[in-house]
């Protein structure tokens, strides 16, 4: 087992200082997140390399539009979470007894998740499907050593983490792909069970300021957090705080796991585009709706066809130099 970073003793318990949940954890138990407990007065990270999900997947799945497109990633996630998102898509992973699940499961030492990633041909390595952040030790192991065999490192977070944990990590990461739910506290205490709003926002910044790229993705749920006051909110915090060039992809959400509301028409999902463009975004993009024009990206200045796609496939990249081939106007927060 695997001694946690980011603890202290309080009393006869250990308080775990990772997330904003801040558990205070008894001899014997499990945080709020299952996949950190206390054993011998010390917290230990109970799914250190534990692999409870993995794929070979293109980037673009991730959702990542911006950063090396085309290219091949290797996307592995873990147990628990530290969220409890009523339309979870990987429930069965973040949402179930992590304890009982331990024994048995694949690991995957840091160095083995490397070699994995490249003799697959891989140009990164992505921590997905449940929150990476409570796989934190494991992952402050796995990322300098991807960097240094050459790979880029991707976080697909939520932003429920702490900011000093956030700091160490974040020399490490090479793109920070936020999942922001919404811009309300009422909103995120219903859908996900905690409002942390706050700090996510302020991960979102620090993440950007130490030079990650930052793509956000908004996932549109009918009734919930598609309003104008929500939508326009947003749009503006990212530009105000972020870049107007940061990508913004607004998905579609089906019904899933306890959420059953109807699925997002394509009216609001255009709608979130026309609200993003009002208030100065640049590169907004409509997910999980195949063969929508807003899958493309356009240039700024002319609206040339830069990047085409056919859902997570590479159509053409016409982008040369972060630039516009036809009028040579910079394609913003582009790495490739
Ligand atoms: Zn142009």
């Amino acid at each position: 087992m695997k001694e946690a970073a980011f603890w202290c003793q309080e009393g006869n318990a250990v308080r775990c200082t990772l997330c904003p949940h801040f558990c205070l954890i008894e001899e014997g138990k499990n945080g709020f997140c299952g996949a950190r407990g206390v054993r011998d007065k010390k917290l230990y990270a109970l799914t250190y390399g534990k692999i409870a999900a993995s794929a070979f997947d293109p980037i673009e799945k991730k959702p990542l539009y911006h950063f090396y497109p085309g290219h091949k990633t290797f996307s592995i996630g873990g147990l628990g979470c530290n969220l409890r998102c009523r339309h979870c898509q990987n429930w069965h992973i973040s949402c179930c007894d992590v304890g009982g699940r331990l024994t048995g499961m694949d690991e995957i030492s840091p160095a083995d998740a490397v070699t994995l990633a490249c003799d697959n041909g891989c140009e990164s390595l992505v921590w997905t499907y449940n929150e990476p952040s409570i796989w934190y030790e494991y992952i402050l192991d796995t990322a300098p050593l991807a960097q240094l065999a050459g790979l880029k490192t991707v976080m697909v977070t939520a932003g429920m983490i702490n900011p000093d944990p956030l700091q160490t990590l974040l020399p490490h990461i090479d793109a920070y792909r936020l999942d922001l739910k919404g811009f309300s506290g009422d909103f995120y205490r219903w859908l996900t069970g905690i409002d942390c709003l706050d700090q996510i926002l302020e991960n979102a910044r620090a993440a950007y300021a130490a030079g990650c790229h930052v793509e956000i993705v908004t996932n549109l749920i009918p009734g919930h957090n598609d309003d104008e006051v929500q939508l326009r909110g947003l749009a503006r915090w990212i530009v105000q705080n972020l870049s107007a060039n940061i990508p913004w992809h607004l998905t579609a959400y089906y019904p899933n796991h306890d959420l059953k509301v109807a699925a997002t028409t394509t009216s609001a999902l255009e709608r979130g585009v026309e609200i993003g463009l009002e208030e100065g975004l640049s590169q907004i993009y409509i997910g999980n709706l195949p063969g929508h024009e807003s899958q493309h990206s356009y240039c700024v200045g002319c609206r040339a066809g830069l990047i085409m796609r056919n859902g997570f496939q590479i159509i053409e990249n016409r982008v040369v130099n972060s630039c516009c081939p036809e009028c040579g106007i910079g394609f913003e927060n582009y790495r490739g």
